[in-house]
């Protein structure tokens, strides 16, 4: 059953644009799907009310007053850093608009993504939709024409179907992912290697950050 997350919205009108609440920020190699390898900058937002049982980021989805920062300091810290592109993630990071972020992150130069259940509207600006979709809470349709990569976390063989289900929504320019769940790498893992070998409009995305140990 899964649990449910701790945070609770009010009305999305009511989130604030700027400041936004930041769980964690860093600058890394993105670890999976199409950008993995790429050096880029995270910002991963407090807040989500998606729910996932098997979540690993569960520390996101409460959000703390000391907890939120200036969209013009963030941009400020990803710019110093280098990188040639952020990752906002979260957490859910549609929760918010992030509007006003995005603005200042592309003025900057920098190549702006996000990682989405995608629950909520897009507001901002994004040069990479990464669509990752849950069973815990139904995404907008808006997301299949949206997405330029669905990334599907597979916890369990049944999963696939409702991949498939996914991915026939998708525009024909989405790439297409299947990534095991974490803590299933083990037995799940040969299987997506099996399925993309008779499925090969798929790739399979690994954790490769895990696997370095580094964030
Ligand atoms: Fe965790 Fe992401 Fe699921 Fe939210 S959507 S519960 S952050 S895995």
């Amino acid at each position: 059953m899964a649990l449910k997350a701790k945070l609770v919205i009010p009305g999305l009108e009511t989130l604030q644009a700027d400041p936004l609440p930041v769980m964690e920020h860093f600058y890394t190699l993105q670890g999976e799907g199409s950008w993995a390898g790429a050096a880029a900058y995270f910002i991963r937002l407090a807040g989500c009310d998606v729910g996932c049982h098997w979540c690993d980021v569960k520390d996101s989805w409460t959000v703390a007053p000391e907890q939120y920062r200036s969209c013009l300091d963030l941009t400020a810290e990803v710019v110093a850093s280098g990188t040639p592109r952020v990752v906002i993630t979260g957490g859910e990071p549609t929760i918010y608009d992030l509007e006003p972020l995005t603005r200042e992150l592309q003025a900057a130069g920098i190549k702006v993504h996000i990682e989405t259940a995608g629950v909520h509207p897009l507001r901002g600006h994004f040069d990479w939709v990464c669509f990752s979709p849950k069973k815990f809470k139904e995404p907008l349709p808006a997301f299949y024409q949206q997405a330029h990569e669905l990334k599907v976390v597979i916890f369990r063989p049944e999963d696939l179907a409702w991949a498939e289900s996914h991915a026939d929504k998708c525009a024909d320019f989405t790439h297409l992912y299947l990534q095991p769940e974490w803590s299933r790498k083990d037995s799940i893992s040969p299987l997506l290697v099996q399925y993309v070998k008779d499925h090969p409009r798929w790739k399979l995305s690994l954790q490769t950050h895990k696997y370095l140990d580094i964030p």
